[in-house]
């Protein structure tokens, strides 16, 4: 199996690569972590910082999956919306669970800062002019309900900011930020090992049994023996159980990364922000300290070789920002996120002590610390708050099956959006 990090900005400039030897032999921990992406940091450190004792496995590196793949925009929240989750479990349950993401968000930070991980403050969520300006309301309620500080932006100020007029409002909140996600990945895995958690990469888990109360998860140099298991293997689950495959959609999603602008940056993005727009297929970008844009966007269940998609996401960028016809891609990837159908995170005990730790979908960089909380928290304690997702659950989608109606929804969602513009834009002409 290749262990190689995938060709992409962040593994081009990855502050360090220490090699974590593969597991050879057999041992025991309390709890065995199967994933070395952000859910399985977040449950790791979470453990071993209240000195139980882990060992994490990692199919390849640490970080090799979506969580050293992605956009590096750290909110709090979750795939699903806020309104969505008050319409599945009340508006008591709905807030208590973003205020969960909050805490999150906070805990991601210092253990950035603690990494020594660079952080970009700011993030700006935006309306497509078609959309018309809807965010002021918005905004309200979320500083009002949940002490934010974010800010409105009316059409004249995104106009000033950002040098297109393809967006009719904004919010920005200054207290998110950007992080390059490989290097914090990396440094989270630095962090456990710090905690004493035995990482080990090169090391899939082939298989899971039980012994004597204890369970054992199989590799192929080796078994790990411990009392809890906690899968997190996103949208790269493969067999490892049924039924968290058979609940997990892959659905992937394409980065790409410019050429330096120089002072050509400031023909689009003029403040240093991250910016999206609220479409679930959004575009996504961000100025990167070397005068570069990263551009993301788009949901699919196919994986176009890396020449493609440069084209895709460049025809991409330049619908808001024709003023980039000649700027080059240096670079474009792209990763598999594991969703469940109802888009929130499964976050559970399967059966005695084997617990699962996924399905954070396109905004997981916070939601996997909640994750990795709640579950460690259940492990030590018998903390049940995890059963607040228990109406979610690990509702059947057919696993790598259901890639199909996912790409039907993205079509049909894709259609409505390119219609949406072409009456917007009939209207102003
Ligand atoms: C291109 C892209 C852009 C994104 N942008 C953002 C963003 O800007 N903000 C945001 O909040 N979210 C974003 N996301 C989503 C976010 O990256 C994910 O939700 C999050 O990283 C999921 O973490 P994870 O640990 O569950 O999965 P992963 O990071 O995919 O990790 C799973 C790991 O499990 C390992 N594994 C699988 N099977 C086994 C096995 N049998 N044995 C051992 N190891 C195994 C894999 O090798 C992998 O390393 C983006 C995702 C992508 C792909």
């Amino acid at each position: 199996m290749n262990t190689d990090y995938i060709d992409s900005y962040y593994s081009r400039t990855r502050a360090d690569d220490t090699r974590r030897p593969a597991l050879d032999g057999a041992i025991e921990a309390e709890t065995c972590v199967i994933g070395g992406g952000l859910a399985g940091l977040a449950t790791a450190l979470a453990l071993a910082e209240k000195g139980r004792s882990v060992v994490l496995i990692e199919a390849r590196r640490v970080g090799w999956g979506a969580s050293g793949r992605n956009g590096g925009f750290v909110s709090p929240g979750y795939s699903l919306g806020l309104d969505g989750i008050e319409r599945k479990l009340g508006a008591d349950a709905a807030r208590t669970l973003y205020r969960l993401s909050l805490d999150a968000h906070a805990l991601v930070r210092r253990r950035a800062d603690g990494a020594g991980v660079r952080r970009e403050a700011g993030l700006l969520k935006c309306h497509l002019a078609e959309h018309g300006d809807g965010l002021a309301t918005y905004v309200a309620h979320m500083n009002q309900v949940y002490g934010l500080r974010l800010e409105h932006w009316p059409r004249a100020r995104m106009a000033e900011a950002l040098a297109t007029d393809r967006y009719a409002d904004g919010a920005y909140n200054p207290d998110a930020f950007r992080v390059h996600p490989l290097d914090l990945s990396r440094g989270l895995a630095r962090l456990a090992e710090g905690k004493r958690v035995r990482i080990f990469e090169g090391t899939p888990a082939t298989g899971l049994g039980r012994d004597l109360g204890h369970r054992l998860v199989f590799t192929p140099n080796g078994r790990v023996r411990a009392r809890h298991v906690v899968l997190a293997c996103g949208g790269y689950v493969g067999g490892l159980d049924f039924r968290v495959s058979a609940a997990t959609i892959p659905v992937a999603t394409y980065v790409a990364v410019t050429e330096p602008l120089g002072d050509r940056l400031k023909q689009t993005i003029r403040v240093s922000t991250g910016v999206s727009d609220v479409r679930l297929a959004n575009d996504y970008y961000r100025p990167l300290l070397d005068t570069r844009i990263l551009w993301g966007g788009r949901i699919s269940v196919f994986h176009p070789d890396a020449e493609r998609l440069k084209e895709i996401i460049r025809a991409d960028m330049l619908k808001v920002y024709p003023q980039l016809a000649d700027v080059r891609m240096e670079v474009a990837w792209g990763g598999w996120m594991g969703y469940a159908r109802h888009k929130m995170p499964c976050i559970a005990e399967l059966d005695d002590g084997l617990w699962h730790n996924t399905c954070f979908g396109g905004h997981g960089l916070v939601a996997t610390t909640v994750g990795g909380e709640l579950v460690a928290s259940a492990i030590m304690h018998g903390d049940d708050r995890w059963r607040m997702l228990e109406p979610f659950g690990l509702a059947f989608a057919g696993g790598p099956v259901g890639k199909i109606p996912a790409q039907m929804v993205y079509w049909s969602l894709a259609a409505g959006d390119w219609l949406r513009r072409r009456r917007y834009e009939a209207r102003a002409a």
